[in-house]
C-alpha cells in the first residue's frame, strides 16, 4: 500500500453504546444506521486532495449555493466488508471499486483520486469502526464513498472545491426470509442512459432518473424495473443498480455487453469468472427483449438473475410489461443461479479459498 493521502485521526467522544450498537447490528436493515466515524478529504486544483480527516460521523453544512445541489456533479461507489468465522474482516475488490470511482469521475469531470488513497481511506475507517462489521448471516458493512462538487457558486463549469467522503452501514441479509425471485417491470416508456451520456458513471443522476420507472413498475405490482436501449429500444441493458444474466438449456449464460450505457458490476465482473471456472459458456452480447421473451416462453432461456452488491445474485421470477407477461423458471430460483450464488458468498465469507486474490484484509 503506498497511500500518500494523510488522513488525521479526530475520534468521537461520544461513540455509540456497545449495547445499543449490539441491538442494531442484530437487525440492520439496509441504509438506516451509520458507525460512529466517516471519513472526509478536500480537493482544489491549487492543494490537489488535503485536509483528509476521519472524524465523527455527522452532518455537514452546505451553503445552499453549494454546486452538487443544482448540477448534480456527484458520484459514489458501494461495496461491502464481510467478518469472517474467525472474526477478521475483510472487503472484496476494492481496487475495482477505486478504477471504477476514478473513471467515474472522469466522466463527470470530477478529479481523480488516486487508488491507493482510496483503497487506505476506506480501510483506515472500517478498521477504527471494525466493532460495526456485524457477524453472521449474510450480515456486512455497507461501504459508501462519495465525491461530490463542494464549491459554493452557482456557474456551470467543474467545481474548484470537491469533497470527497466515506461512510458506513451495517446491513443485514438482502434476503432475511431466504433468496425470493424479484418480478420485474419493462420500462417502455423511460430509459436509463443513451450513448456518450451518463450510464456507465455510477453517479446520482442515474438513480434519479430511474426513479419515476421504479415508480412505474411499483404501481404495477413489480419489484424492479428493467432499461432497454435509447435509440431502438429493444436492447437489454440492466435494471436501476443491478447487471442481468440469462442462462440457457444447453448452460451456457449470457450478459449484456458492455456498449457505453451499461454500469460495468464487480458483481458482474466476478460472475464472468467464475461461471467460465464451473465450465459454463459465457458470453457477452446484446439481447434482445423479444429474444427473452421468446426464449422464456420455448424454454430455451431456464434461468435469468440479476447481480450487484447489495442483494449478491438475485433471481428474476417473472416479466411484466404493458401488454403482457410471463413467468421465468417457475418463479423459483434456478440451480445456476443458486450455485453462482452460493459460490460468490462463500469467497466472500472466507469459507472457499480466494484463489483469485479478490479478498483484501481490513481488520
Ligand atoms: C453499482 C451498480 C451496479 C452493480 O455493480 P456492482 O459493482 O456489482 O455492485 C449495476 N448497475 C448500476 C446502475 C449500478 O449503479
Amino acid at each position: 500500500m503506498t497511500a500518500s493521502l494523510e488522513i488525521r485521526r479526530q475520534l468521537t467522544e461520544s461513540p455509540v453504546p456497545a449495547e445499543r450498537r449490539a441491538e442494531i447490528l442484530a437487525n440492520p436493515g439496509f441504509g438506516r444506521f451509520f458507525t460512529d466515524h466517516m471519513v472526509t478529504v478536500t480537493w482544489t486544483p491549487e492543494r490537489g486532495w488535503h485536509d483528509g480527516v476521519l472524524r465523527p460521523y455527522g452532518p455537514l453544512s452546505l451553503d445552499p449555493a453549494t454546486a452538487v445541489l443544482h448540477y448534480a456533479q456527484e458520484i459514489f461507489e458501494g461495496l461491502k466488508a464481510y467478518r469472517h468465522e474467525d472474526g477478521s474482516v475483510w472487503t472484496f475488490r476494492p481496487e475495482a471499486n477505486a478504477a471504477r470511482f476514478q473513471k467515474s469521475a472522469h466522466r463527470m469531470a470530477l478529479p481523480e483520486l488516486p487508488a491507493d488513497d482510496f483503497v487506505a481511506a476506506l480501510d483506515q475507517l472500517v478498521r477504527t469502526d471494525c466493532a460495526w462489521v456485524p457477524a453472521g448471516g449474510e450480515k456486512s458493512l455497507y461501504i459508501r464513498p462519495f465525491m461530490f462538487a463542494s464549491e459554493v457558486f452557482l456557474g456551470v463549469r467543474p467545481a474548484r472545491e470537491v469533497t470527497f467522503a466515506v461512510i458506513a452501514s451495517p446491513a443485514g441479509s438482502y434476503f432475511a426470509a431466504g433468496v425470493k425471485p424479484v418480478s420485474i417491470w419493462v420500462s417502455e416508456d423511460y430509459t436509463r442512459a443513451a450513448r456518450g451520456g451518463t450510464g456507465a458513471a455510477k453517479c446520482g443522476g442515474n438513480y434519479a432518473a430511474s426513479l419515476i420507472a421504479q415508480q412505474e413498475a411499483a404501481e404495477n405490482g413489480c419489484d424492479q424495473v428493467v432499461f432497454l436501449d435509447a435509440v431502438e429500444r429493444r436492447w437489454v441493458e440492466e435494471l436501476g443498480g443491478m447487471n442481468l444474466y440469462f442462462v440457457n438449456d444447453d448452460g451456457s449464460i449470457v450478459t449484456p455487453e458492455l456498449t457505453g450505457t451499461i454500469l460495468e458490476g464487480i458483481t458482474r465482473d466476478a460472475i464472468m469468472t467464475l461461471a467460465t471456472e464451473s465450465g459454463h459458456k459465457v458470453e457477452e452480447r446484446r439481447v434482445d427483449i423479444d429474444e427473452w421473451r421468446e426464449g422464456v416462453a420455448t424454454g430455451r432461456i431456464t434461468e435469468v438473475f440479476a447481480c450487484g452488491t447489495a442483494a449478491v445474485v438475485t433471481p428474476v421470477g417473472s416479466l411484466k410489461w404493458h401488454s403482457g407477461e410471463l413467468v421465468i423458471g417457475g418463479g423459483v430460483a434456478g440451480p445456476v443461479t443458486s450455485q453462482i450464488r452460493q459460490q460468490l458468498l462463500d469467497i466472500q465469507y472466507g469459507r472457499v479459498e480466494d484463489t483469485h486474490g479478490w479478498l483484501h484484509r481490513v481488520c
